[in-house]
């Protein structure tokens, strides 16, 4: 179906209670609080995966409502826009890419759209600087360059492609952050100067 007959027969309903109106709507927003969690990269999230935020980012990533990621990414936005109005410089956006094969068989990549509704929000720069080369895709199936110079590595990122950014990593949902920490070792690598990220929800 195109997306426009769909939309017409399909009006939006709450993701996190299934009111109509809105993809994840006011009152459900609301009722996020965010979430601070340190380690060895600060992650700033909208709130805890539970509940309707739960509910919602499980509907972006399995459910193909790609135009999920607007709402769940301006609830994201208002926590970064938050952080920046306290003095904290970000410099660029960088999504936490699925593996391609991945991407291409759910039809879209909600980091990529998070990032996307973010940075329009916020006025930020997204720069896809990274590539996702694991995620239970057999070694067999990556070229030969990929494999060679990166063997355990779950990402890669073209050389001096961030090259003295500020970077806030952009990803869905996280819980060990083991995801995050390749993903900011790859950007760091590409000459990311810090290295912090948003998440709609983490797990705690
Ligand atoms: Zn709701």
């Amino acid at each position: 179906m195109i997306d426009a007959v769909r939309d017409v027969l399909l009006a939006p309903r709450c993701a996190g209670c299934a009111e109509p109106g809105a993809w994840f709507c006011l009152a459900c927003r609301d009722s996020c609080e965010p979430v601070t969690q340190r380690g060895p990269i600060a992650v700033r999230a909208a709130g805890a995966h539970e509940g309707p935020l739960r509910a919602a980012v499980h509907r972006l990533k399995y459910g193909k409502e790609p135009a999920l990621a607007d709402d769940l990414g301006a609830l994201v936005a208002r926590v970064l826009a938050g952080d920046l109005a306290t003095g904290i410089v970000i410099d660029a956006i960088v999504p936490v890419p699925l593996h391609r094969a991945r991407a291409l068989a759910r039809g879209y990549d909600q980091a990529s759209l998070l990032a996307g509704a973010i940075g329009r929000r916020t006025g930020l720069p997204v720069r896809t600087a990274l590539r996702r080369i694991r995620q239970g895709t057999p070694q067999v199936e990556l070229d030969r360059i990929a494999r060679a110079k990166n063997v355990r590595a779950a990402f890669v990122a073209e050389a001096a492609s961030l090259r003295g950014l500020r970077v806030a990593l952009v990803d869905d949902v996280t819980t060990t952050g083991a995801t995050l920490r390749d993903a900011a070792a790859a950007a760091r690598a590409a000459g990311a100067r810090s290295v912090c990220a948003y998440v709609v929800a983490v797990e705690e």
